[in-house]
């Protein structure tokens, strides 16, 4: 059981270690970098997430730096800890503010096209019906069908425009 107290803790840290991302595919991730692991491990035990070695070849010198990073649950984090952030930060609290309401608007977009089941002309996106593009966006068969019924239409009437005034016979 966390208490508050600790919540205002682990707060007041991620003002000032922490960076927060809006990452493509609408997930948010918290990151907190540097060379003492301790407060990072406190951080796991309490939210979750990993802390990991960061490999500095370049400066073989530099003391060993840890990062605990947190993907899964880390909006949740966000939502609760950044009322404790305020009295710190409001700069910060305006960071994670936006990317909560970023990542808010891009669930609803995700989550609106999971659930539609019919395409914008009302056919079922139904297996049959249904074709998934390289980049998974589901497509309508029947839809595509008449868009191509309607390029092949054009295109046979531009032929027969070209072929009646020998000016355009160039946009063959
Ligand atoms: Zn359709």
């Amino acid at each position: 059981m966390v208490t508050t107290s600790e919540l205002g803790v682990a707060a007041g840290f991620l003002v000032g270690e922490g960076s927060f991302l809006l990452r493509r595919r609408g997930t948010i991730a918290i990151y907190a970098t540097q060379a003492e692991r301790e407060p990072l491990d406190r951080l796991q035990r309490m939210f979750g997430g990993r802390v990991i070695k960061i490999p500095r070849p370049d400066r073989p010198n530099v003391k060993q730096i840890w990062q605990w990073y947190m993907v899964k649950g880390a909006a949740g984090v966000l939502m609760t800890l950044y009322p404790l952030m305020r009295t710190w930060s409001p700069k910060r609290v305006g960071e994670v503010l936006r990317c909560l309401a970023a990542w808010k608007t891009s669930l609803g977009r995700g989550h609106a096209q999971l659930v539609r089941r019919e395409c914008p002309q009302g056919h079922p996106y139904s297996a049959g019906n249904t074709y998934v593009s390289r980049k998974g966006h589901r497509h309508c068969r029947a839809c595509g069908t008449t868009q191509r019924r309607r390029s092949d239409a054009r295109h046979r009437r531009q032929l027969r425009a070209a072929s009646r005034d020998p000016r355009q016979s160039d946009l063959i």
